[in-house]
């Protein structure tokens, strides 16, 4: 009875559809590089308002995984938003090798635009790689742009390819200023609010104390000794322990992107994203609005210090308290009825090698220069020519011009070149491009198959064996197609969803269809998955 006069109320409020009950925001919650088992892990250290709360109130789905590789940032926040993976949507890598311009580019730098609140290059970038919609353009397509929509994120590219192209606003960090920018693409100059964030001087605040644990240190069970071989030192530090000195490392460490590497570079980003809901009024207007949180610092710290260290524990068990800070604030702004909420991550990431074979568990790097090389190397002795246009996310993209200057057949190149590189240290597969639609159905094929694009994609494309990455030796990194970078947290929280859970097979590219059938629009208009059954 109570929740029926509930519902009459809200029905019968101004500009609320009397059909149909919309949240009055949506918050998309991406955390970089969050490996599924980080909610377990850690479930005992966090408290009850955060990672906790959407558990135990919330929907989650206990076996999401990304459908694709490579599972990297762009890709991974584009196919959660898009619901398609990056054979359709674009997005094959955060930077790609292209063949008419005949150099590295960015996935979403634009000349065409110009940064909005910095004097450097930093703003000039657009969603303009991204071929499909997202939420938020399908949510503006459904209310004739009545909805707005921003993106924040510390990078630039978790902010902007969420957010989609008819977003309002997207911002995110300027490493040269520690301020929240923005690009032409969105608006001529930033909103007054921002300015007035980035007046107080926030990011140097951050910087100007020392990194320590939150907890005593020697409560850090989940992770390994403080000092140990596997994690890469800060500029300036001779070992990698706490507490890590930033006011001094900052000039030896680039500033103010010192930030990004520690847990207040995700302080920031909350900070920020609630001065863009209460500034921007999102969810008090007539419209459903919808505002797309990606958390970076994860990803950097866990790049530098891998997944069990104890600045990764401290990292996320502070994000927790972001996250309660956050929805606690949604409670009293909006209530947690009328706020749909997503955590989901972009992609896991790998245990360090060097940690693993020490364990006598199989595991190694290969050295980025060093393959290729030996591709070159390779190359030139066959045919006389280096053929090699560019190596870069374990694909080889041939030097199409060369090869037919010496009336060479490309797919006979290819074939050659995938034989050479089978054999290589560390690779599992390796397949020439132009038979990549028959080369079986294995989960590793289906991946390889999702996340190609002819016109982007490279030429010849490596797999390589669980736990084998281009990397350096300390640190860690991400891009496989195997379950530790592909297996990560999705929940849904507030608004209609109910408590629960599953164990059901759930590719990310469900995702975007459960927000919008929720919200009762159309899927993005690549998308491939289908609505999470979210009564089980
Ligand atoms: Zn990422
Ligand atoms: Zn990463």
């Amino acid at each position: 009875m109570l929740f029926a006069a509930l519902l009459l109320t809200r029905c019968n409020e101004p500009g609320t559809n009397r059909m149909q009950r919309k949240p009055k925001l949506v918050v998309g919650i991406v955390v970089d590089q969050m490996r599924y088992d980080y909610l377990k892990k850690y479930y005992n250290k966090y408290g009850e308002g955060g990672f906790k709360r959407l558990l135990k109130e919330g929907f989650s789905c206990n076996d999401a995984e990304y459908n694709y590789v490579p599972t990297y940032t762009a890709p991974g926040h584009t196919s959660i938003y898009t619901g398609t993976t990056p054979c359709v949507h674009g997005l094959i890598a955060n930077e790609w090798y292209d063949r008419g311009l005949h150099k590295m580019i960015y996935c979403t730098e634009d000349t065409t635009v110009k940064s909005v609140g910095c004097s450097s290059t930093a703003g000039m970038m657009s969603p303009h790689r991204e071929l499909t919609t997202t939420i938020g353009d399908e949510l503006k397509l459904s209310d004739n742009g009545e909805s707005k929509v921003i993106g924040i994120s510390q990078k630039d590219r978790a902010s902007i390819l969420p957010a989609g192209h008819s977003a309002n606003a997207a911002y995110w960090l300027d490493d040269n200023t520690g301020d929240w920018i923005s690009s032409t693409y969105y608006m001529k100059d930033l909103p007054d609010w921002v300015k007035k964030f980035n007046s107080q001087g926030i990011a140097k605040k951050y910087l100007s104390q020392p990194w320590k644990t939150l907890l005593p240190i020697e409560q850090y069970t989940e992770s390994m000794k403080d000092d140990n071989p596997y994690e890469q030192v800060f500029v300036g530090e001779k070992s990698p322990v706490f507490p890590h000195d930033l006011p001094a490392l900052m000039a030896q460490n680039k500033g103010f992107e010192l930030i990004k590497e520690t847990p207040f570079g995700n302080d920031i980003t909350t900070d920020f994203a609630i001065e863009a809901i209460k500034n921007e009024q999102l969810g008090k207007g007539s419209a459903t609005d919808m505002l797309t949180i990606s958390y970076s610092s994860t990803d950097y710290v866990g790049h530098r210090f891998g997944t069990d260290a104890i600045e990764t524990e401290d990292t996320y068990l502070r994000l927790d308290k972001d996250l309660s800070n956050l929805l606690s604030f949604l409670d009293s702004y909006l209530g947690k009825n009328n706020v749909l909420i997503f955590l989901t991550a972009d992609h896991g990431a790998a245990i360090n090698a060097q940690e693993l074979e020490d364990k006598n568990i199989p595991a190694g790097t290969i050295d980025g220069a060093e393959i290729t090389s030996a591709i070159k190397v390779f190359l030139l002795k066959k045919y006389g020519s280096d053929l090699l246009a560019e190596f870069t996310n374990q694909q080889c993209y041939l030097d199409r011009n060369k090869i037919t200057e010496k009336g060479l057949n490309m797919d006979t190149v290819e074939e050659e070149l995938a034989g050479f590189l089978k054999h290589y240290k560390g690779v599992e597969r390796a397949i020439p491009a132009y038979r990549l639609d028959n080369t079986g159905n294995d989960f590793i094929a289906k991946k390889i198959r999702s996340g190609y694009m002819a016109e982007r994609s490279g030429d010849v494309i490596i797999n390589l064996l669980p736990e084998y990455m281009v990397y350096q030796k300390t640190g860690t990194t991400h891009g496989a197609p195997y379950i530790y970078d592909s297996h990560v947290p999705m929940i849904f929280y507030g608004f209609s969803v109910p408590k629960g859970s599953n164990v059901m097979e759930e590719p990310i590219t469900n995702l975007a269809p459960t927000i919008c059938n929720l919200l009762g629009i159309s899927y993005p208009d690549g998308c491939l998955g289908h609505p999470v059954n979210l009564t089980k």
